[in-house]
Parts: C-alpha cells; sequence; structure tokens
C-alpha cells in the first residue's frame, strides 16, 4: 500500500513515521508512505497557499490551485482520495478496514479556516475523527494512516486484532499480567486457571458485560469486521 499525505507542516510527521510499528512497517516495505509540502506547487512568487475569504470573514483560506497541481502529479488511477475535515463522515474502525482494501491513499491535510470549497471536488471522501476542531488536518491524517497500517498483513500478529474493542461490536475484554496480587486487587482465579474454555467464556462474557455498560450503542449496529461492509 501507498499512501500519500499533502501537508504545508511535513516537520510534525517526523515522530510518527520514525517510531515504533508505523516505522518497522516502513522498513519491512509493508508500506510506502510520503509526505508533500503542496506549498511546493504555489505558482505564487512568494510560494503563497492561502488568502483572504471572498467577501469578508476571520481567517485564511488554502487556494485550489497548489493542491489541484499536487493532487494531479501524484494521482493514478488507483488513488482514493481523502480529505480531512470536521464536516465528513466520522472515523470508525469499520471505515480502517475498508480503507485497507486500497492500493494507494491521498490524504489532504486542511490548515488555517479551512478549504477553498471547490478542493472538495478532488476528495473521493471527507473524513472527520470526531466532533471538534483542530489546528490542521496532521492530526487527523496519522489518526487514519495509524489505524489503517496496523491492519496490514505482517505490520503486527493478526491475533492482536482479530479480538479488539469493535469488533464484533464488542468493546474488549479486561486483561492483566504479573503479579497475581497487586496491592490486593487480585487477577480473576479463572484467568490463571489453566481452562482454555473457562477463560474464553469469562472473557466474552466480560466484553458483552462491558459494552452493555459503556457502549450499549455498539451492541445495536449489524457491522462485524470479517464482513467488511464498505461504508460510503
Ligand atoms: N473552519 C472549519 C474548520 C477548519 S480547521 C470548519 O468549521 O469546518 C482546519 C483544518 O483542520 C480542516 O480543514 C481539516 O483539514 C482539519 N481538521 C480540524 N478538525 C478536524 C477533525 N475533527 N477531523 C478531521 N480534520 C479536522
Amino acid at each position: 500500500m501507498k499512501i500519500d499525505i499533502l501537508s504545508l507542516f511535513p516537520e510534525m510527521f517526523d515522530g510518527f513515521l520514525n517510531n515504533s510499528i508505523i516505522k518497522r512497517a516502513i522498513e519491512n516495505k509493508k508500506v510506502e508512505i510520503k509526505i508533500h509540502n503542496f506549498r511546493d506547487y504555489s505558482n505564487d512568487k512568494n510560494k503563497k497557499v492561502d488568502d483572504y475569504p471572498i467577501g469578508g470573514g476571520e481567517g485564511m483560506v488554502l487556494m485550489p490551485q497548489p493542491i489541484f497541481d499536487c493532487i494531479d502529479d501524484i494521482k493514478t488511477a488507483d488513488s482514493y482520495i481523502i480529505l480531512m475535515s470536521p464536516q465528513g463522515v466520522k472515523y470508525e474502525q469499520k471505515q480502517a478496514y475498508n480503507l485497507l482494501e486500497k492500493k494507494h491513499i491521498i490524504i489532504i491535510c486542511g490548515h488555517y479556516e479551512g478549504f477553498d470549497e471547490r478542493i472538495r471536488t478532488l476528495a473521493d471522501i471527507e473524513i472527520s475523527i470526531g466532533d471538534y476542531i483542530l489546528t490542521g488536518g496532521e492530526l487527523p491524517s496519522m489518526v487514519i494512516t495509524d489505524s489503517v497500517v496496523r491492519l496490514i498483513d505482517g505490520v503486527i500478529k493478526k491475533e492482536s486484532y482479530t479480538n479488539e474493542s469493535f469488533n464484533d461490536n464488542l468493546l474488549d475484554y479486561p486483561v492483566y499480567t504479573k503479579p497475581i496480587d497487586f496491592r490486593g486487587m487480585k487477577v480473576p482465579d479463572v484467568l490463571w486457571s489453566g481452562h482454555h474454555a473457562k477463560i474464553n467464556e469469562y472473557r466474552k462474557n466480560e466484553q458483552i458485560k462491558r459494552t452493555r455498560i459503556r457502549r450499549p450503542d455498539l451492541l445495536e449496529k449489524s457491522w462485524n469486521y470479517e464482513s467488511k461492509t464498505i461504508f460510503s
């Protein structure tokens, strides 16, 4: 998979791309990630990328020319273009599975007041990572990238995500490590009983119990990660 990210602040990605699982995935050629500063594509002599909103109002608006030219340069027949926007569809785990099917993802990060409305015509989808406003699309683009890359075959152990929260619309079960007794708080007996069927039953019940308490809305959904339902 190839991921191209358009951003005015490429340095923001340094820590993200150079640590832990994402770094390893890049080194092992599971994914190729490139950051493009669309300022480089500006036709303006001062490399300007934004201007005042026509009609008045606060803030600066990203101009169409640098972003359109950058997309013209990197887009192929396989490209799927995502615009990061608080006005987009709200991101969920099922969309990470859907994006996993794409060969080439392009993510456009906004900044300042937002985009010239015509930039929206470039996008296959607009995605929001939640109902709050950030200063730019960089963190959201890292959220999307991280959630997809960890699902690529061979990046992490498959068992790590077949049981995790949101698959089968359930939250994950509680986990413990050593010691068995920590400050009087004990690991449930069943988990160190060595009885695998009982452990599985305990875990499933805990998943249902905790989802019912914390996220009853999930139990009403019909999505299942194995069915890889397409979202629109
Ligand atoms: N004025 C705009 C917000 C602009 S925030 C509005 O009210 O809709 C600047 C940029 O940050 C956006 O263009 C987008 O790329 C990014 N951004 C901010 N919050 C976001 C969120 N919750 N999800 C995805 N992108 C977001």
